[in-house]
């Protein structure tokens, strides 16, 4: 027979964790047909990996890429590391389901203008993706404060039972069409006022699905450790997994701490599937937040609505060219966006090791500015973190970013290089691998990254986009509580 594609000599890192082999890999009709050595076999595309590495394509388990999947589907910033799934949906903000009353409340406003959200459904959402036919496959979550935004006419209070009832009947609804689960942002002054019990209510509903519970905690700095409880008291009612989402001790006073807060999620997740997501980087990004606002360490504003000529600029230095305290001059750039260089790079070491974490870039497609994560996330583990610092070895940084993310977000016959499964695969250069995005210059595609396919499709090359697409819609394949580990 003819496959439609074979790779020969690959360095197969198969997304399990399990040591790496040498191998050819022949794909039909979308999905891996044949692994071994396929000698006389022949095939339409036929290609010499040369001892390059081959692994499942990675999946990005925490993205704020609603609305651009469909409105600049060739997604370049994640096709260009390597990136065959998105998760979107993340820190309780999501494109659907969303009636908006003006402009997009902060920080909806990460996901694009008001013109952006045209998904009052889950299905709206579902089918749009479908039509756009991006690059990279796309699974989605329900954000809590999208659907706060629906049902409340103000977000700093708590929920009335009335409204909770519209939030789940929203979710439910979701679900029912294939959504993941419901993820919450806490920390922001959108979500803050809810309760407990609020978000119990919502997420009891995740578990006539089997759907996961992930969350931007409460908050990140001296509190992390309640907010942590309060997160798996959540799942535990819900009976659903509790995912952290970007895992991190932020602000100076929390430097070192991470060692108590892997504590806290080893020990939640002997009772309870629990896991956590991680950016290998020490500073953070967001909208800015005046909660944040501190002289502990610099805070770069990367936007401003109002004073769009202060991007790219240290608030320390804006404050002192204005003449006010720090906090005024954050209050005179709202809205604004920031990188806060607040964490400790041992801490940061110390959460992605961990064998619960997965990579997530959290990156910000809608920045003028962007972190550097949106763009160099994945080659950055690879390259810097495995290769360069030696954090572990390269199958288990494989594994963070396929393997595992497929089994935690149930994402089926993904994640891992094995006959059946789809052919969602990337061929790289472990010599070479390498993230250029930086805080100054943080738009550029990765060294090292040598093809793509999507689906069974060709879909980067050489450093450029081959100008075919594949990537769908993949609604949650299976209850999402089995098969935690
Ligand atoms: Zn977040």
């Amino acid at each position: 027979m003819t496959y439609d594609l074979i790779i020969r000599n690959a360095r197969i890192l198969d997304g399990s964790g399990a040591a790496e082999y040498t191998a050819d890999v022949a794909v039909t009709d979308g999905r891996i047909a044949q692994i071994g050595d396929l000698g006389s076999a022949s095939a339409t595309s036929d290609i010499d990996a040369k001892g390059l590495a081959l692994a499942p394509g990675f999946i990005d388990v925490h993205t704020h890429d609603d609305t651009n999947v469909i409105r600049q589907p060739e997604m370049l910033p994640k096709i260009s590391q390597g990136v065959t799934t998105v998760v979107v949906g993340n820190c309780g903000i999501s494109a659907s389901p969303v009636s908006l009353k003006g402009d997009p409340p902060d920080p909806m406003n990460l996901l694009g203008e008001a013109k952006d959200f045209s998904y009052p459904t889950f299905d709206d959402y579902r089918r749009a993706v479908d039509a756009a036919v991006p690059s990279v496959n796309v699974a989605a979550l329900i954000g809590h404060t999208a659907l706060r935004n629906n049902h409340m006419d103000r977000l700093d209070r708590v929920a009335t039972p009335d409204e909770i009832n519209g939030m789940r009947e929203q979710l439910r609804d979701a679900l029912e069409n294939g959504a993941l689960g419901l993820s919450t942002g806490l920390a922001y002054a959108s979500a803050i006022s809810s309760t407990t019990d609020e978000v119990k209510s919502l997420a009891e509903v995740l578990n006539d699905f089997g759907g996961v519970y992930t969350t931007h905690l409460r908050t990140e700095f001296d509190g992390i450790l309640d907010a942590m409880d309060e997160a798996f008291d959540i799942g535990r009612h819900a009976k659903s997994p509790v995912i952290v989402s970007h895992l991190k001790c932020a602000g100076a006073g929390n430097w070192g701490r991470s060692v108590e807060v892997i504590d806290k999620i080893e020990h939640a997740a002997k009772g309870h599937p629990a896991g956590c997501d991680c950016y290998p980087y020490s500073a953070s990004s967001s909208t800015l937040d005046l909660k944040q606002v501190t002289s502990d360490f610099d805070i770069l504003i990367t936007w401003s609505t109002p004073h769009p000529e202060m991007g790219g600029k240290k608030l320390a230095d804006i404050a002192a060219e204005w003449n006010l305290p720090l906090m005024d001059a954050a209050k005179k750039l709202q809205p604004a966006g920031a990188v806060y260089y607040g964490m400790d790079e041992n801490d940061v070491r110390r959460i992605l090791s961990n064998q619960l974490t997965m990579v997530g870039s959290d990156g910000l497609p809608n920045d003028p500015l962007p972190h550097p994560r949106l763009w160099g996330a994945f080659p950055r583990v690879l390259g810097h973190y495995s290769r360069d610092v030696g954090l572990f070895p390269l199958t288990e940084a494989v594994r963070k970013m396929t393997g595992l993310s497929a089994d935690r977000f149930g994402l089926g016959d993904r994640g891992r290089i094995k006959v059946g499964h789809w052919a969602d695969l990337v061929l790289f250069d472990p010599a070479t691998i390498r993230d250029t995005a930086n805080f100054k210059d943080p738009i550029q595609a990765a060294d090292g990254i040598e093809a793509v396919w999507v689906n069974g499709v060709l879909s980067y090359q050489h450093k450029q986009l081959t100008g075919q697409r594949a990537g769908r819609f993949l609604p949650r394949s299976r209850d999402l509580r089995v098969g935690f580990h």
